[in-house]
C-alpha cells in the first residue's frame, strides 16, 4: 500500500521511537499517546483491519503482546495496561492499517476507557451465542 502512513512506518521507509522490531512486526510510540508509554504494534505486511488477518499472522502477533507489555510496564512502572485494537471506523479505528494498542494506566487514572454495562432480556444472550456459535468456522 503505497499510500498507508502505516506501511511506511512498519517498513522504516519514516523514522519512529522503535521499541521492537522482528520480520513480522514493528513496535513504536503513539505519536499522540494517551499516556506516556502508550505503543502501537504494527504489521509490517498490510492489512487494513483483523478481518483481514490470517491466523498464524495472529498468532504471532499476538505471542509478542506479553513481553512487550511487561517491558513497557517495567519501565513506567505502570499500575496496569489497556491492550486494544480498533476495526473499522465504527470502533474508531483512524488509521486503516492493523495495529494493536498497549496504553499504560495507573490507579490514580481518571478518564475510563470502558463501556457502559448493558443488559440482555431473558433468553436472549443464549439464542445469539448459539448463531454466532454457529458461523465460527
Ligand atoms: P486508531 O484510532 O486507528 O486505533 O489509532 C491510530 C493511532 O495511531 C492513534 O493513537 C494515533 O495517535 C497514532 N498515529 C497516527 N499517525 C501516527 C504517526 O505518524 N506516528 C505514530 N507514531 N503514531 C501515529
Ligand atoms: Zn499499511
Amino acid at each position: 500500500m503505497d499510500s498507508c502512513i502505516f506501511c511506511k512506518i512498519a517498513n522504516g521507509e519514516i523514522p519512529s521511537a522503535t521499541i521492537y522490531e522482528d520480520e513480522e512486526v514493528r513496535v513504536i510510540l503513539d505519536i499522540a499517546p494517551a499516556a506516556k508509554g502508550h505503543a502501537i504494534l504494527l504489521v509490517k505486511k498490510h492489512a487494513a483491519n483483523l478481518f483481514e488477518l490470517d491466523a498464524q499472522t495472529a498468532g504471532k502477533i499476538f505471542s509478542i503482546v506479553p513481553k512487550v507489555a511487561t517491558a513497557i510496564k517495567e519501565e513506567l512502572g505502570c499500575d496496569g495496561m489497556n491492550i486494544l485494537q480498533n476495526n473499522g471506523e465504527a470502533a474508531g479505528q483512524t488509521v486503516f492499517h492493523l495495529h494493536i494498542h498497549f496504553i499504560p494506566r495507573w490507579n490514580s487514572d481518571t478518564v475510563n476507557i470502558g463501556w457502559k454495562p448493558g443488559s440482555y432480556a431473558e433468553g436472549e444472550a443464549a439464542g445469539l451465542a448459539e448463531r454466532i456459535a454457529q458461523r465460527v468456522k
